[in-house]
C-alpha cells in the first residue's frame, strides 16, 4: 500500500494527472518519484530505478541535465511568462526550422495534444475539406477528432473511442490500418477529394515500437499529392529521437505539416507544428485559421528547448544514442532466448520495445493486440522491483537517453536475465 497514491486518489481522479501513470493496464499501484538524475529515476523510499520511459521521450540527454537546468534557472530570474513576444521564439524557431526538413514556419504551443489538433484544423481550413485519416494503434494526443477508433469495415468512418467524443465529429475520422499502403489508396480512390489530411505517427511509438514498412510513408506522400490533401507527421515522439531531422530527415520523405513535442521542451511543456509557409500562414493573426495559447512560446520553455537543441547538436550525439539502443534491443533479445521466452525486440532509431508473442516480426496493431499481456505485465513488476523503470503497458516504446551507461545497461540485462526465468 502506498500512502502517497492512497492520498492523491482522494482529491485526484484515479490518483493521477495522465492515466496510464496509474498502473491500470499492469496492476499494483504506481511508485511516486521525488526527484531524477541521468539514467536515473528516485522514489518517495530513496529507490534508484534506470528510467527508459525518460517523461515519456523528453529526456533524451537524460534526466536533469546541467544546461537544461541552468537555462531554465537563468531564464526563470527574468519573470515566469508575459504573453508578449521574446526574442528567444524567433531564435528557438529558427533553430527548429533549420534541423527539421519540412518547416520553413513553426507555432509554439504547450502539448502535443494542442499541436496535432491546430495542424489538423489548419489542414482542414487550408483545403476547405473535413474528413481526415489517421491510423489504428497511432496516438494523436486527445482532442475530439483523434480519439476515434475504426469503424466496423476497414473503410468505414470511425467511432468515438470515449464517451464525450460527438459520434457526428469523429464521422469525419477515416481510420486505416498502420502499415496497409493498399488500404490507403483504396480509401483514397474512394474519398480521396473530402479528405483534408492525413496524420500519421511516422515510426509508431503508441503501440510499442512499430516501423513503417517499406513504402508506406512514400505511399502516404504519393496519394497526398495526387489529392492535394495534406500529409502530417505527428512527430511529438519521434522528434529528435532519430537525428535532428526527425524520421523525415532519417527516410528523406517530407510531409507538408508536422507536429512535435517532447524533446524540443527539454521537459518543459512545449509542443510546436509547422511546415510550408503557404500553408502556416492560414493560421492567426494572417490567415483565417484561430489558434492561440495564453503559455504558448512561455519564455522558460523556450530556454529549456534551446538548451535541449544544441545538446543534440552536439558531435556523435545520435551516433552514441543509436549504439545504445542497438545494444539494449540485442540485449534483451539475447536474454529472452537464453530463458527460451518467446519474444521480439523492435529497435529503430532511438525508441525500442518487446513484444511477448512468437510471430518473429511485428508490423502491425493486430499483432500488437494478440501478445501475452499476462506475461508482460510479470516481466513489468520483475524489472521495476529489481530496479529498472518500463512503461507500465505492453503498448509504449522505450527510450533510450544519452545519459545511460554501458553499465545501466549491463545492470538492465542482468536484472531481465532474471526475470525472464521466472515467467
Ligand atoms: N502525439 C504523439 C505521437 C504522442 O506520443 C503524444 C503523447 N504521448 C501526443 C501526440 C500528445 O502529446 P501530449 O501528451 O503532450 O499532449
Amino acid at each position: 500500500m502506498n500512502p502517497l497514491f492512497d492520498q492523491a486518489k482522494t482529491v485526484i481522479p484515479g490518483g493521477v494527472n495522465s492515466p496510464v501513470r496509474a498502473f491500470k493496464a499492469v496492476g499494483g499501484e504506481p511508485i511516486f518519484i521525488e526527484r531524477a538524475e541521468g539514467a536515473y529515476l528516485f522514489d518517495s523510499n530513496g529507490k534508484r530505478y534506470i528510467d527508459y520511459v525518460l517523461s515519456w521521450g523528453p529526456m533524451i540527454a537524460g534526466h536533469n541535465h546541467p544546461d537544461v537546468l541552468n537555462a531554465v534557472i537563468e531564464k526563470a530570474q527574468l519573470g515566469l511568462s508575459f504573453g508578449a513576444p521574446t526574442e528567444i521564439e524567433t531564435t528557438l524557431a529558427k533553430e527548429v526550422i533549420k534541423l527539421v526538413p519540412s518547416l520553413e514556419k513553426v507555432r509554439f504551443v504547450s502539448s502535443g495534444t494542442e499541436a496535432t489538433m491546430s495542424a489538423i484544423r489548419l489542414a482542414r481550413g487550408y483545403t476547405g475539406r473535413d474528413k481526415i485519416v489517421k491510423f489504428e494503434g497511432c496516438y494523436h494526443g486527445h482532442s475530439d477528432s483523434l480519439l476515434v477508433k475504426a469503424g466496423s469495415g476497414a473503410l468505414t468512418f470511425g467511432v468515438p473511442s470515449s464517451p464525450g467524443v460527438p459520434a457526428s465529429i469523429a464521422d469525419h475520422t477515416i481510420t486505416l490500418s498502420y502499415n496497409n499502403a493498399d488500404q490507403v489508396r483504396e480509401a483514397f480512390k474512394e474519398a480521396g477529394e473530402q479528405i483534408a489530411c492525413i496524420i500519421v505517427e511516422p515510426v509508431a511509438g503508441n503501440m510499442n515500437c512499430i516501423p513503417p514498412e517499406p513504402g508506406f510513408l512514400e505511399t502516404l506522400r504519393e496519394v497526398c499529392d495526387e489529392y492535394g490533401t495534406v500529409l502530417i507527421f505527428d512527430e511529438v515522439m519521434t522528434g529528435f529521437r532519430f537525428g535532428t531531422g526527425g524520421v523525415q530527415g532519417f527516410t528523406g520523405i517530407t510531409p507538408d505539416l508536422t507536429c512535435l513535442g517532447k524533446v524540443i521542451g527539454g521537459g518543459m511543456p512545449v509542443g510546436a507544428f509547422g511546415g510550408k509557409t503557404e500553408i502556416m500562414d492560414y493560421i492567426a493573426p494572417v490567415g483565417p485559421v484561430y489558434q492561440a495559447g495564453t503559455l504558448s512560446g512561455n519564455p522558460v520553455s523556450m530556454a529549456a528547448g534551446l538548451a535541449m537543441m544544441k545538446l543534440v547538436q552536439a558531435d556523435g550525439f545520435y551516433e552514441s544514442l543509436f549504439a545504445k539502443t542497438e545494444k539494449i534491443a540485442q540485449g534483451i533479445q539475447a536474454v529472452a532466448n537464453e530463458a527460451g521466452i518467446p519474444f521480439t525486440v523492435n529497435h529503430t532509431g532511438s525508441m525500442w520495445g518487446g513484444f511477448f508473442t512468437e510471430e518473429p516480426k511485428v508490423s502491425n496493431y493486430q499483432q500488437v493486440m494478440a501478445c501475452n499481456n499476462e506475461q508482460f505485465n510479470a516481466f513489468f513488476h520483475g524489472m521495476l522491483e529489481g530496479g529498472v523503470n518500463l512503461a507500465p503497458a505492453s503498448y509504449e516504446a522505450a527510450f533510450m537517453s544519452t545519459a545511460h551507461s554501458d553499465a545501466d545497461i549491463e545492470e538492465t540485462l542482468d536484472i531481465a536475465r532474471k526475470v525472464f526465468k521466472t515467467l
